[in-house]
């Protein structure tokens, strides 16, 4: 499913990464929290974020959806670095109608569903469509009606978010997030909420999504879903990836202390 950074598409010019982080550091105040991040995420592959809380896993996250502004290094999704325009050898800050637009192309699944209450699932759904893109409501309706048969959901359609369990709330929230035809999909700890007999439904949703080819970043603690879904598996760890492979490579054999150490207590 993943496609080398090397390969060559169509077009006949080499394939971008989706996600590419070059010495990525971000501080509060004094408090230096990623320390130099380097990972490439390639078109189509699934990249699952381990590490033990307060690692940075959801800061970086948050860095490649604009939600948080990067101290320093050089981080590009899609080859356009994120916050900034290059004109010639100047940056340029992004306006906040530019950070908003390139928002847009990016989904993000929280582990809180965020629902809004006062809508029901397919509003959800229809919402950012209409609003951020000008999308025509019958259409978008149509489009949701589809999103939601995809998550196991039509006929819960015109349920409010209370009507639904988190399980299905956060299939909403995954629909919702697809409505903008993201190229890339980010999940922070998507069912670590979830009551247990809930976990499954989602993960099999994100699981479909991959096998669609979709290019995903996925915080979790679940470590038969990175084992199985993978691609690549970074742990984390006081800010810095200590270890990056693929899932037999980290979750099989790791070779550093600090990966044996939390995989002892996750597994
Ligand atoms: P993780 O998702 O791996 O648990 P986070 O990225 O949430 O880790 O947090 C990493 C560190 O950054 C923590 O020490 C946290 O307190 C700190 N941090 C995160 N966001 C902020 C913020 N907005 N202001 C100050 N400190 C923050
Ligand atoms: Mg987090």
């Amino acid at each position: 499913m993943s496609t080398p950074t090397t390969s060559t598409a169509t077009t006949g010019t080499p394939t971008e990464p989706v996600v590419c982080a070059r010495a990525v550091r971000k501080s509060f105040g004094r408090h230096e929290v990623l320390k130099g991040i380097d990972l490439s995420v390639a078109p189509g592959e699934v990249l699952c974020l381990l590490g033990p809380s307060g690692s940075g896993k959801s800061t970086f996250l948050r860095c490649i959806n604009h939600l948080e502004k990067i101290s320093g290094g050089e981080l590009e999704v899609s080859g356009e670095l994120v916050g900034y325009r290059r004109v010639g050898d100047t940056l340029h800050e992004l306006r906040e109608k530019e950070v908003a637009a390139k928002r847009a192309e990016i989904g993000m699944v929280f582990q809180r569903f965020n629902l809004f209450p006062h809508m029901t699932a397919i509003e959800n759904v229809m919402e950012a469509p209409v609003r951020v893109r000008g999308v025509k409501p019958g259409e978008a309706r149509e489009q949701a009606r589809t999103l939601l048969s995809r998550v196991g959901l039509l006929d819960h359609a015109d349920h409010h978010p209370s009507q639904l369990s988190g399980g299905q709330q956060q299939r909403v929230a995954i629909a919702r997030a697809l409505a903008m035809k993201p190229r890339l999909m980010l999940f922070d700890e998507p069912t670590s909420a979830l009551d247990p007999e809930l976990v499954g439904e989602v993960l099999d949703v994100m699981r479909g999504l991959a096998a669609d080819g979709m290019t995903m970043v996925v915080v979790t603690h679940e470590i038969g879903f990175a084992r199985e879904v993978a691609d690549k598996v970074a742990f984390m760890d006081g800010g810095v990836i200590v270890e990056y492979g693929s899932p037999a490579e980290v979750l099989g054999n790791p070779r550093h202390e600090r990966t044996r150490a939390f995989l002892s207590k996750v597994l």
